[in-house]
């Protein structure tokens, strides 16, 4: 058999999209899992779309994504040029096959000698092919017009350039968008008419939103450039385990897959008929998962610039690895700490219902009473804080939760969280001790 053989040719009309990015993916997966060759191609003949830096973000974007190739217009291969607009002289080659050949014809531009090439679609045909995804698809040539192959201007239609290229680049497999299904007969039939081998095909479902719509590139629930992404901090690790994860599932009962995982695991048999639905939940839970097991070094990392972006001093590095240690558990991605971090500090002070219910169960109003005196007297490092609970507990011969959770709540206002002594050293004397007035004043109204 041969080689494998995979592209991903995409248009540099714009930022990488998660829908590009996951074509990219599956057709990366694809050759990885099959010690094939994955390679990139520019389809740039829509010219007038293109934008400058489209072509270097999506590589850029790929590469952050864990991506690599073997073959592309900046790293080169045995097949180039890889830029459709450097290969138009084999397109016009082709084409004048094609019209030597009685298959396609000429259509001259009104009052000009300039002409568009047609393809001169067979009568009554049927053009079968087994996708790799839906099954077996049939269309009728009948409902095919001849359709153009090289516009006026000399520029080959997708649809053209897309078959030479593949055929000459010897590409095995094509797995893309569903959006491509109807253009399929069009390049099969480039493909009969030169006698070439067709490559199989896989068209992937489409990605729709909570409400079951398609995912629209103007639709602003949902972040949808990896760029944006990578900016808010998620981790590129994470992010290919989710967009791996949309429209294919592995065998195992597994969701937290690193890529050497999913290319064992990938199977294109398993790539999924119904739309992909992309589960904002989720890719929140799966970052977590990856956020959980950086180093606290490395989530510090992570961490800095947003904190620095938002304008909060991190000139400090004990207070910002002491900051990042607190809510490094409660962090999904980058740019979330400082939401976080705004709320330990600057949000408002409740006491949550089932912990308002423990206050009031037992004598907690003493512990609360003698906790302030003690942290009033310290300096209120975390070693401290720790000394004051305990002289607490010695004093008034209360120890475990009748100890702890009055201490906590009184200055938290909730019955969970992270390190209470490391918590209240970065909260600060002054904003703890008057959390601590606060409850007393409820339990004292209350009571
Ligand atoms: N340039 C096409 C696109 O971006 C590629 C389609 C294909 O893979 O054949 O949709």
């Amino acid at each position: 058999m041969n080689k494998v053989r995979v592209r991903y040719a995409p248009s540099p009309t714009g930022l990488l999209h998660i829908g590009n990015a996951r074509t990219a993916i599956f057709n990366y997966l694809f050759a990885r899992s099959r010690g094939g060759d994955f390679l990139i191609r520019i389809e740039d003949t829509d010219v007038k779309r293109n934008v400058i830096g489209g072509e270097a973000s999506q590589l850029d974007n790929l590469r952050w994504l864990g991506l690599d190739w073997d073959e592309s217009p900046d790293k080169g291969g045995p097949y180039g040029p890889y830029r459709q607009l450097e290969r138009l002289d084999l397109y016009k080659e082709y084409a004048e096959k094609l019209l030597d050949m009685g298959m396609a014809y000429k259509e001259y531009k009104e009052g000009s000698n300039k002409y568009a090439i047609r393809f001169k679609v067979p009568a009554d045909k049927e053009y079968v092919f087994n996708d790799m995804v839906r099954g077996t698809l049939r269309f009728q040539s009948k409902e095919v017009e001849d359709w153009i192959m090289i516009k006026d201007n000399g520029i080959p239609t997708y649809n053209f350039a897309v078959v030479i290229d593949d055929h000459f680049m010897k590409i095995t497999h094509i797995l893309r968008g569903e959006e491509h299904i109807t253009n399929t007969p069009k390049q099969m039939m480039v493909y009969e008419a030169f006698g070439w081998d067709i490559p199989m095909f896989g068209h992937m479902t489409i990605i729709v939103n909570e409400k079951k719509k398609k995912l629209s590139k103007r639709d602003q629930s949902i972040v949808q450039f990896i760029s944006q992404y990578r900016e808010l901090g998620y981790l590129p690790e994470a992010m290919l385990n989710f967009i791996a994860l949309l429209g294919w599932s592995p065998a195992v009962n597994q969701e937290i897959l690193s890529k050497e995982d999913i290319i064992n695991h990938f199977d294109s048999s398993r790539l999924s008929k119904a739309p992909a639905m992309f589960d904002v939940v989720k890719l929140a839970y799966i970052n977590k998962e990856y956020v959980k097991k950086m180093s606290p070094e490395a989530f510090v990392e992570l961490c800095k610039p947003h904190l620095e972006k938002a304008g909060i001093d991190v000139s400090n590095p004990v207070w910002v690895a002491d900051l990042c240690s607190l809510l490094h558990e409660r962090t999904a991605y980058g740019a979330q700490i400082v939401e976080l971090h705004h709320a330990f500090f600057h949000g408002s002070f409740e006491i949550e219902p089932e912990a308002l219910e423990f206050l009031k169960s037992e004598d907690t109003l003493q512990v609360i009473k003698a906790f302030k005196k003690q942290l009033t007297m310290s300096n209120f490092n975390a070693d401290d804080i720790k000394e004051s609970i305990k002289d607490v507990g010695k004093r008034l011969n209360v120890k475990g939760k009748s100890l702890f959770m009055p201490c906590r709540i009184a200055t938290t206002g909730a019955m969970h969280g992270p390190d209470l002594p490391k918590s209240l050293s970065l909260l600060g004397k002054e904003v703890a001790i008057s959390r601590i007035n606060k409850t007393i004043e409820i339990l004292e109204n209350k009571a």
